[in-house]
Formats: C-alpha cells, sequence, structure tokens
C-alpha cells in the first residue's frame, strides 16, 4: 500500500478518492509526487489539496528537502483526529478496546475477560464505551465501531454468521449494538481478525509491497486464514474462504468445534497444543492460554525436552497444513501470523524448506513464508482502523 504509484483514472476511483488515497497511504508525501503519481497536471492537485485542507482533513506537516536537489517541498499529511473510531479486538479470552484514527494511530482504552455470553460481552463493551464517550472532547468526530471478530462474518451486513470458540452464531451485530448504545449515532464495521491482520499487514510492512497472491495464516486458540487473490481479499460465496483451520488431517482424530473430526486446528493450534502439553507435563503459567503458549515457547528455547516434543508436533502438522495450502492456491507468500508472531523465529525458515520440498514442484518453486510483524491484537486493531478509516473516505471523499 505505500507504493504511492496509481493511475486515478485507471482505477476507476474519483481524482479526489485517488489523492486522499495516496496523502493517507504515503504521509509526507509531495504535491509534485501527487501529480507525478495520479498522472493529474499540478493545479488541479493544489486545488483538492486545498479543499481538502479547508475541510480539515488534511493539513501540512513541515518541509521534504531530500526530494529533488537544491528544492524543498511541502509535505502533506491527514488530520489524526479528522476521524476517530472506536476499535474492538474480540478474542476468545481478551477483548481490547482503543481508539483509532485517520492517521492510523492507535490509542488503547481499557481490555477486560470475553465473557462467553454475548449479552454480557455487549453489556460490559457498551459500558466501558460510553463511560469514556461522555468524557471524549470530540464527540462529533467519532464516526463507527469497528469490530475485529475470531470467526465467520457477514461484513457488508454486519452480521456474525459464526464464533465457534465461543459459540456466538447468527447475531445481527449492527441491531445488538444500536438498541444498546443511548447516546452514539455511528456506523457499526465488523470483520473477520484474519482478513483484518492480512490488511494491516499489506499497509504496515513494506515487504509485502510485491505480493499480489497469499496466504494470512492466523494462528490462536482455533486456526483461521485470510486469501489474498490478484490484491483484493478472497471471501468466498458466505465469507468462509480460508479457514484452514477445519481442513481434515486425520478421519480418527479429536472432534472439532465445527463437529468434524481430526480438523488442523484440533492439532495445531495453540489451545490443543498447551492443553496436550499440560496434560503430559506440567502446568504452564499464565493467565490464559494465549500466555501459557508463550510459556510454552520459552521453555522450547530453553530445550526443556518435553516442550521441544510438543511443539516439534505441531510444526509438523503446520508443514502438512502448509503444504495443503501451497498446493491448493500456489501463493507467492503465506503469512504465519497471529500467534504465529510469537513463534521462534528460525521457524519460518524451517517451515518454507519443508514445505518447499513436500509441496508440488510448481508450488514449492518461489513459495515464501513471511513472519507477522505485528502481534495478535496488534494487527487486529489495526486493521479494524483501516476498516473504519476506509469507510469513513468511501463515505466522505467524493
Ligand atoms: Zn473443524
Amino acid at each position: 500500500m505505500r507504493d504511492a504509484t496509481m493511475n486515478a483514472e485507471k482505477m476507476g476511483i474519483s481524482n479526489r478518492k485517488a489523492v486522499f488515497q495516496l496523502i493517507r497511504n504515503a504521509p509526507d508525501i509531495s504535491r509534485k509526487r501527487l501529480s507525478e503519481s495520479t498522472g493529474l497536471d499540478p493545479s488541479t492537485i493544489s486545488r483538492i489539496v486545498s479543499s481538502f485542507r479547508r475541510q480539515g482533513y488534511v493539513k501540512e506537516a513541515g518541509v521534504n528537502r531530500s526530494e529533488s536537489p537544491g528544492r524543498s517541498s511541502i509535505r502533506l499529511s491527514v488530520v489524526k483526529e479528522a476521524a476517530v473510531s472506536y476499535l474492538i479486538s474480540l478474542g476468545v479470552e481478551k477483548t481490547i478496546l482503543a481508539l483509532g484514527f485517520l492517521d492510523h494511530t492507535i490509542e488503547k482504552i481499557a481490555e477486560f475477560s470475553t465473557p462467553q455470553n454475548f449479552n454480557a460481552f455487549l453489556r460490559i463493551l457498551v459500558e466501558k464505551i460510553e463511560s469514556h464517550y461522555q468524557k471524549y472532547p470530540a464527540k462529533s468526530r467519532i464516526i463507527a465501531l469497528s469490530f475485529s471478530l475470531p470467526g465467520i462474518i457477514d461484513r457488508k451486513n454486519r452480521y456474525i454468521y459464526n464464533l465457534p470458540h465461543l459459540g456466538w452464531t447468527g447475531i445481527n451485530l449492527r441491531e445488538a449494538v444500536e438498541t444498546s448504545l443511548d447516546k452514539m449515532k455511528v456506523e457499526i464495521l465488523t470483520a473477520n481478525e484474519a482478513q483484518l491482520s492480512l490488511m494491516a499487514e499489506r499497509y504496515q510492512n513494506e515487504t509485502m509491497a510485491p505480493y499480489k497472491n497469499g496466504f494470512y495464516l492466523f494462528l490462536s486458540q482455533g486456526i483461521g486464514g485470510a486469501i489474498l487473490s490478484e490484491g483484493e481479499l478472497y471471501m468466498g460465496r458466505s465469507f468462509s474462504a480460508g479457514e484452514a483451520g477445519h481442513m481434515r488431517i486425520d478421519k480418527n482424530g479429536a472432534v472439532c468445534q465445527c463437529g468434524g473430526r481430526g480438523c488442523l486446528e484440533t492439532l495445531a493450534a495453540i489451545e490443543p497444543v498447551v492443553k496436550d502439553y499440560e496434560r503430559k507435563g506440567s502446568v504452564l503459567t499464565g493467565a490464559n492460554t494465549i500466555e501459557k503458549f508463550r510459556t510454552l515457547i520459552t521453555r522450547y528455547n530453553q530445550n526443556e525436552p518435553l516442550a521441544v516434543d510438543e511443539l516439534s508436533a505441531m510444526q509438523e502438522y503446520m508443514v502438512i497444513g502448509i503444504t495443503n495450502i501451497a498446493n491448493l492456491l500456489n501463493p507467492e507468500f503465506l503469512m504465519i501470523g497471529g500467534m504465529g508472531y510469537d513463534l521462534p523465529e528460525e521457524w519460518t525458515t524451517i517451515l518454507e524448506n519443508r514445505v518447499k520440498k513436500e509441496a508440488l514442484t510448481s508450488a514449492g518453486n518461489q513459495f515464501k513464508i513471511l513472519r507477522a510483524t505485528m502481534d495478535i491484537h496488534d494487527s487486529t486493531l489495526l486493521g479494524s482502523d483501516l476498516l473504519a478509516m476506509d469507510y469513513f473516505t468511501e463515505k466522505n471523499i467524493r
């Protein structure tokens, strides 16, 4: 996304929107660069930028001396507080509430244990948001509540099909939240956590720039995924494409949350791995599965034999799962994220070499495994903010 080259007409979007997207995605861009990137003449760029400044969306942010020798240019960037959204990163065990801004900075407000019951969750969330909102000086700038959720979501209708690890099914999220919020009139937005993490990495991680086809494997209590196809998210007919955790590995295996047997996530997600280790060995320190899994990684790094056995078995199943994904999609890359961010760094190379060897030649050729650059909550929060600010752009910049 940092690649500032686009042609407004070719992309079929308005000139204003194209210019605004460039300023959002390439902070400190100059008018000259905007003109080069969009193909619009300098006077048109000046006119568009002036109107954004009058609206309070864009500001001049100092002088850039490096662009061409002997000539300085003024840097442009979006105004942080021009649009603000509440961000909700809902994990199976822990929920984080934050404030996200137009410039994609994020400020955490609160965190709490996720109740198993949806109505109990909503009560806590609404109470925390309303008490923050009462004291917040720039109320009129708040545009949305943007949710990252662990499961199958209809993002267009803001509808939860299924969050298997919480047992929440068939919930009209927009309606439920709107009826609970007394004092606020804002948009409700939501998407799957793996899809949002992929969006976040594409925005922030420059090594992603050359890739248009790939897969984001989201490792947590279960295993989710998101498919990038020709630069766009591929979600399937009913939004469940990429659910790699439910590929069947062992027909005689343990029963999965989905009702099937021997799914990948019953073998390689952090919950079964932590439970299996604790059954065979000792209790892991940590308040929840995520913390316990981090303890297990520490023990693995210290060469504790049982931890090495446990994570080596997990690695074997990851090789099988990723090889299947590589054979099925023939992607350029597979990014390991969510709690995959916490896995030992050398796993990236180990997994890549194993998959290259085991996948079909055409799938393994040039196949890259990338490691996420943001942890499980940072990536979902940034993704939720991108979702909110894309909505703002769509609605206000024409
Ligand atoms: Zn399953």
